[in-house]
């Protein structure tokens, strides 16, 4: 059983290494970029606010989303295990969590914190291609669909984010330096990150995040 968090910056391949992690340890991929989209695209409250500060490459307000983790925890496929991808952002996210925690009487067991150098992430994001469907990612150069444009995964017509253009990645790195850094900070303190090398390929990534986090599934 595993309860883990992955962290990096916009593009550093946290979706991509946590779709290949819930499969092999069997756990729930909670990812609050995939549910922001989700509830954008079902136009709810939750959606319609979240919209204006992800066009922008903002963080949405701690408030919405302490509040959507919070529910999502409880649910019964978390029991398990999980996999938090994209959550804490802020130091008053990482509390909020630590407290959700006390309450389910649970512990994380570890924060992979993927690598990688800035000038890497232009690339990343801008070549990235995603399913609306499923959620898988792909990207034109790094890891193309079989078939241009179609999901390999449930044959949906992959689609490219909005928010994924270089204005707004300028604007999401800055936001990860100032305030989502800080959290990797916090946690060190409590001495469980996993660093893990995201310049590598994806199938070396991984690699090195099966050896650090142990066969225990
Ligand atoms: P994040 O979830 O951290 O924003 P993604 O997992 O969506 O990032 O990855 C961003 C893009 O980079 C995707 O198009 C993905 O296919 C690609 N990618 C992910 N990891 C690597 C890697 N190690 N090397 C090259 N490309 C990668
Ligand atoms: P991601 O899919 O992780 O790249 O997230 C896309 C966008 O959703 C981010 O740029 C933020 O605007 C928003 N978002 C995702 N997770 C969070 C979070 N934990 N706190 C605030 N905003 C978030």
């Amino acid at each position: 059983m595993k309860r883990l968090l992955i962290m990096g910056a916009p593009g550093a391949g946290k979706g991509t290494q946590a779709s290949l992690i819930k499969n092999e340890y069997n756990i729930a991929h909670i990812s609050t970029g995939d549910m922001f989209r989700e509830a954008i695209s079902n136009k709810t409250p939750v959606g319609l606010e979240a919209k204006v500060y992800i066009d922008n490459g903002q963080l949405v307000p701690d408030e919405i989303t302490i509040r959507l983790v919070e529910e999502r925890l409880k649910a019964s496929d978390c029991k398990g295990g999980f996999l938090l991808d994209g959550y804490p952002r802020t130091i008053a996210q990482a509390q909020a969590l630590d407290l959700m925690l006390k309450k389910l009487g649970i512990k994380l067991d570890g924060v992979i914190n993927i690598k990688t150098d800035d000038l890497v992430l232009i690339d990343r994001i801008t070549g990235r291609r995603s399913c609306p469907v499923c959620k898988e990612g792909y990207h034109i150069k790094s890891k193309k669909p079989t078939v241009e444009g179609v999901c390999d995964v449930c044959g949906a017509t992959l689609i490219q984010r909005a928010d994924d253009n270089e204005e707004t990645v300028k604007n999401r790195l800055e936001v990860y330096h100032n305030q989502t850094a800080p959290v990797l900070d916090y946690y060190s303190k409590q001495n469980i990150v996993i660093d893990v090398d995201g310049m590598k390929d994806i199938s070396d990534v991984f690699e090195e995040v099966k050896v650090k986090l142990g066969g225990n599934k």
